[in-house]
């Protein structure tokens, strides 16, 4: 079942589109401010999210431009104001539709169901091969940002996620600590190889059978790991 984010500070609005979209056979979460709204934007998968654009603590322009560097799921944008609207358009933020209130329930559902048949098919077969990784049981969609381990999704952080992805690009190679962390984390980072060191074993946690045997990424004693292919 598609699973549906509103980012809507009105509740009325909130409601309306809740019973119409779980009507459908949507599966949908409400949050009335923006920042609560972006914090499970990036911590949790939803399949499309619709965003109002005046919302308080952090508004819609912010939270989709946040979303779209994690993130490409469907973002459809909702707002009062036309002008608003050819705003956002302008901005190029990455919002997939503009919806201007009021607008009818069946509409919106339509529209919705229409994004997630397109994004379902990109997702599918309709990426580009070198977008996805597959390495037996592991499945990483870097257009998407997301991660199966036999079949099943996990949820990475930005650092486990690019740490992974990094490894999995380049497997059989060895790799020290510091390599990876100057690859991973910047400059101004704070941390140091141990901080590798964790990530790794929080990474095996979510990717590996029995942690202490690992299966993906191995540890070469004394010098760093290798992701084994
Ligand atoms: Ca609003």
């Amino acid at each position: 079942m598609s699973k549906i984010l509103i980012i809507e500070d009105e509740e009325a609005i909130a409601d309306l589109e809740r019973d119409y979209l779980e009507l459908s056979g949507f599966e949908v979460e409400v949050e009335y401010r923006g920042d609560t709204g972006l914090k499970r934007s990036l911590e949790e998968q939803f399949d499309l999210i619709i965003l109002d654009l005046m919302l308080p603590e952090i508004d819609g322009f912010e939270i989709c431009q946040r979303i779209r560097e994690e993130k490409n799921i469907p973002i459809m944008m909702v707002s009062a104001k036309k002008e608003d609207i050819d705003k956002i358009r302008g901005l190029g933020l990455g919002a997939d539709d503009y919806i201007t209130k009021p607008f009818s329930p069946s509409e919106l559902v339509a529209r919705v169901k229409a994004h997630l048949e397109r994004y379902n098919r990109l997702v599918g077969s309709g990426m580009p091969k070198n977008e996805i990784i597959e390495i037996r049981g592991l499945k990483i969609d870097k257009t998407a940002r997301r991660v199966w381990v036999n079949g099943e999704e996990k949820t990475f952080t930005t650092k486990e996620y690019d740490l992974l992805t990094f490894l999995a690009e380049n497997p059989n190679r060895v790799f020290k600590k510091d390599e990876l962390f100057r690859e991973i984390w910047d400059m101004e980072s704070v941390g140091d190889i141990a901080t590798v060191t964790v990530h790794i074993k929080k990474i095996r946690e979510k990717i590996e059978f029995n942690s202490a045997k690992p299966q993906y990424i191995e540890t070469i004693w004394g010098i760093g790991y290798r992701f084994k292919i």
